[in-house]
């Protein structure tokens, strides 16, 4: 994709598992959107982490989900997150956080991330109140047991949970 800006300080970048993408996500990723010029979600790729989705799956399912941004760019990437910024000279990376728990796992990443790469700030969003609870792992645990999936991810994502847990209930 042709780069939508050249200057790197209007990039912000927000990494993630996104297996799958939730409504919590795409929430963080319009806001972001609407604060720079481009939003570039990055898919981490770590082959020691089981996932549901692969990452090319991860993938379409994110831009099916974001048709209507248009200042978004989705790549996968392997190793640390920081090299990806830093190939890129890109200086904002994005986080969501939910609950508590997201806060120490932040906070110890930023100041990681902090060491290894100074000129990386890290931009922290609190989830929206309807969002708090809702993680890529529950959306899984909902749909493995057939409960409704239409307030928690983007319709994309509805059928392709749909889809892959019908035929585990097949086999
Ligand atoms: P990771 O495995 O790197 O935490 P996730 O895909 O679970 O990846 O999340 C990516 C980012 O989005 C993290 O910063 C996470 O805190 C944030 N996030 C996850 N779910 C939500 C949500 N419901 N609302 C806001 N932010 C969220």
């Amino acid at each position: 994709m042709k780069p939508l800006t050249t200057d790197p300080r209007r990039i912000a970048v927000y990494p993630g598992s996104f297996d799958p993408i939730t409504l919590g996500h795409v929430d963080i990723i319009n806001r972001v959107a609407r604060l720079y010029d481009q939003v570039i979600v990055l898919i981490a790729n770590a082959p020691e982490k089981p996932s549901l989705f692969s990452i090319q799956e991860r993938k379409d399912l994110i831009r099916r989900s974001l048709n209507h941004v248009v200042n978004v760019e989705i790549v996968s990437h392997d190793g640390l997150t920081i090299d990806f910024l830093k190939q890129r000279n890109c200086h904002v990376l994005v986080r969501g956080l939910r609950a508590v728990v997201d806060f120490e796992y932040e906070i110890s990443m930023s100041n990681i991330n902090n060491k290894l790469a100074p000129e990386i700030e890290t931009i922290l969003i609190f989830a929206r109140p309807e969002y708090y609870f809702l993680s890529s792992r529950s959306v899984k645990e909902v749909a493995r047991y057939g409960g409704a999936l239409d307030e928690l991810v983007p319709l994309p994502v509805v059928k392709a949970l749909q889809q892959r847990f019908q035929l585990d209930r097949k086999e």
